[in-house]
C-alpha cells in the first residue's frame, strides 16, 4: 500500500514536471506562459499522417485544385508556394534574426524582446476587415493547433526540409478557422487558416500579420523570440527557404 502510494506520487511529480517544461516552451516569448499542456498530450499522440482527400498526395510542390489559377499566381512567385498572397511585398518590419527591443522596434508599442526567429508578413491597410488566408508552405501533418500567449491562434505543421524534420509555425491565426485536425496531412498551398483580427485576442493583441517560423525538430517549442543568439541555429529563415531573399 505504501509502496503503491509512493509510486503514484512520483508519477504525479513527473507529470507535473513535464507539464511545467512544456508550458515553458509553449510561450511565444520567454517569460510568458501558455496553457497548452493538453495540446502537448495530443502532439505526443499524433498518428502517422493520413492522406486527405484535399489536394495532391504525390506532387511535392503542387497546390490543391481548390485554388484557382489566378490565386495560385499570387502565391507562386518562386519555386516554392508562399504562405500568403503577394508575400514578397510584406516582409517590411521583422525579418528573420532581427534583434527586437520595445524601445527600438519597428512596431510601435512592441511588447517583444529578443532575437526574432521567424519572418513577419505584414497586412495591407485594406486587409484589416477581410479574411486573409494562409496556406501551407510544405507537405506534412498538422502537429497541433492552439491558443498561445504572444500568438493568439497558432498552427504547427511537421515537414521535412533539406532532409530534416522541422516544425513550421503559423502564428497569429484565428484559431477556429484552422481547418485541419492534428494528424491530418496538409499539402503545399493548402488552406491552413485565416489571420486573426488585429489587436484582438485572435492575435493576442498584436497587429494583424503572419509570423512564420521554422524550427528544427518536432518538439513543442513554438517560441517566436529567443534570448541567446547561439540558439538561432535551431531555426531556419523561412524567407530563405521560400526563395524570398
Ligand atoms: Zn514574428
Amino acid at each position: 500500500m505504501h509502496k503503491h502510494a509512493r509510486t503514484s506520487t512520483s508519477v504525479l511529480v513527473a507529470l507535473a514536471a513535464l507539464a511545467g517544461a512544456v508550458t515553458g516552451v509553449f510561450a511565444f516569448s520567454s517569460g510568458i506562459e501558455a496553457n497548452t499542456e493538453l495540446t502537448y498530450a495530443r502532439v505526443a499522440a499524433v498518428p502517422k499522417a493520413e492522406p486527405l482527400v484535399l489536394g495532391s498526395q504525390d506532387e511535392e510542390d503542387e497546390a490543391p485544385a481548390v485554388i484557382s489559377h489566378l490565386t495560385l499566381a499570387r502565391y507562386n512567385v518562386s519555386k516554392r508556394l508562399m504562405p500568403i498572397a503577394d508575400a514578397a511585398r510584406r516582409i517590411t518590419k521583422k525579418p528573420f534574426g532581427i534583434e527586437i527591443h520595445p524601445e527600438t522596434s519597428p512596431v510601435p508599442n512592441d511588447k517583444f524582446d529578443g532575437f526574432h526567429v521567424g519572418v513577419d508578413f505584414e497586412t495591407f491597410p485594406d486587409e484589416q476587415e477581410v479574411a486573409v488566408p494562409i496556406r501551407a508552405i510544405c507537405r506534412g501533418p498538422l502537429l497541433f493547433k492552439s491558443q498561445a500567449k504572444g500568438y493568439g491562434g497558432v498552427a504547427v505543421q511537421g515537414c521535412v526540409i533539406d532532409g530534416e524534420l522541422v516544425s513550421v509555425i503559423y502564428g497569429h491565426l484565428n484559431l477556429p478557422s484552422i481547418a485541419a485536425e492534428p494528424g491530418q496531412l496538409i499539402v503545399p498551398g493548402q488552406y491552413v487558416g485565416d489571420l486573426g483580427k488585429g489587436h484582438s485576442e485572435e492575435t493576442d493583441g498584436v497587429r494583424k500579420h503572419l509570423h512564420l517560423g521554422i524550427r528544427k525538430g518536432r518538439t513543442p517549442d513554438i517560441r517566436g523570440y529567443i534570448k541567446e543568439p547561439e540558439e538561432m541555429v535551431e531555426f531556419i529563415d523561412a524567407a530563405a527557404y521560400l526563395g524570398l531573399r
